[in-house]
């Protein structure tokens, strides 16, 4: 049977999240045929990247309503396909879209669905890895009911193509949306950029916590960022305290980040925080208490003032780059 993968895409390109689902799902389809749905403009476009994943088909939902991301709509489409294709399994991206748009499938199928797997094996019902509790434990369940409903948790499974495989063969389709499906859609987009660069996708972070002191002492952690075209992240206290906008927030009810360098000030490590910045390759904690929960997360850590040691970072940078 069949394995239904649902893609996000933008710009005319697969959204790296989505290719890791595909791999996952690859494994799972074992040797099926292996399934795609693209909702909306640019599918066209995105759909060709994907017979290098070992997608066959590529069905494309079109209807001008799909414009703006509404998730009744996009369940819908979802659901008609399961009716049409019956695949033993439909996989997403662990996204808040993914995870979202499953969740609708899952209430109207009746069915159980695993969010933020990590691996799933053939059979029914299903065998998963998922993530648990913020990142705190991987669980091993077993899913139940047809289709078996998952997505996969971002930045576990590295992305792989296959070899040689050619274009997808591409189906458009015109889901039978309802007036319903449509109550809940995105009406505007504000853009979460700082200094050019998006929280998600940012190399490095340089993230406050309570410890910043106020929203004007960010200004110093904005200063740091620029030199290291970084964005600025913080934590949950921070977005409460009305400092930064909750799009700035890292965490478990806030963006997860996987950059190449985290740098934490004035961040005590709640499992909550963790829960989004555990993805980094490399954290930097600048903390006064030596005992703070982010020290055992930490690559490095300082344990001093922010007040002095952020600016002291940024006049060493300046110093160095230089003439
Ligand atoms: C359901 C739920 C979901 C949550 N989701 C999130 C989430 O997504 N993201 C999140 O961040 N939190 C989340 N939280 C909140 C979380 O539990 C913590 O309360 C929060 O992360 C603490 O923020 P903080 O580290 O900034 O503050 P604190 O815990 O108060 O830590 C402040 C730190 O700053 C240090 N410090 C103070 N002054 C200085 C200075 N001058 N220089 C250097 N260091 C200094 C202190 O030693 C301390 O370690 C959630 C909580 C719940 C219950």
């Amino acid at each position: 049977m069949a394995v239904l993968v649902l893609i996000e895409h933008g710009d005319g390109q697969v959204d790296e999240l989505s290719l890791q689902a595909l791999t996952l799902a690859r494994k799972l389809a074992a040797g099926g045929p292996l399934v795609a749905l693209l909702v909306g403009p640019g599918g066209r476009e995105a759909a060709g990247q994907l017979g290098a994943h070992g997608v066959a088909t590529a069905h494309l939902a079109e209807d001008e309503r799909l414009a703006a991301y509404a998730p009744g709509a996009w369940a819908t489409a979802v659901l008609d396909l399961v009716a049409r294709l019956e695949p033993a399994a439909v996989v997403a991206a662990g996204t808040d879209r993914g995870n979202e748009v499953l969740s609708h499938v899952a209430a109207r199928l009746d069915l159980p669905f695993a969010a933020n797997c990590t691996q799933a094996g053939a059979g029914s019902p299903t065998p998963v890895t998922r993530v648990r509790w913020g990142g705190s434990l991987l669980e091993e369940a077993r899913v139940h009911g047809t289709p078996a409903l998952l997505s996969v948790a971002p930045h576990t499974v590295p992305a792989a193509a296959t070899n040689g495989a050619g274009a997808p063969t591409i189906e458009a389709f015109a889901p039978r949306l309802s007036e319903a499906d449509l109550l809940v859609r995105v009406a505007e987009h504000v853009s979460t950029v700082t200094a050019g660069v998006s929280l998600a996708e940012a190399k490095v972070v340089v993230s406050g916590g309570r410890g910043v002191g106020s929203a004007d002492g960010f200004g110093m952690l904005e200063e740091l960022a620029s030199l290291l075209d970084a964005a600025v992240g913080c934590s949950r206290v921070v977005t409460s305290a009305g400092w930064r906008p909750h799009t700035d927030q890292v965490g478990q009810t806030g963006t997860k980040v996987s950059p190449d360098l985290y740098i934490a000030c004035g961040i005590s490590g709640a499992t909550q925080h963790i829960a989004g910045c555990k993805g980094a390759k490399n954290i930097l904690a600048i903390n006064t208490d030596a005992e703070a929960p982010i020290l055992a997360n930490a690559d490095y850590a300082v344990i001093g003032d922010l007040t002095e040691i952020v600016p002291a970072i940024t006049a060493e940078l300046r110093k160095a780059r230089s003439p």
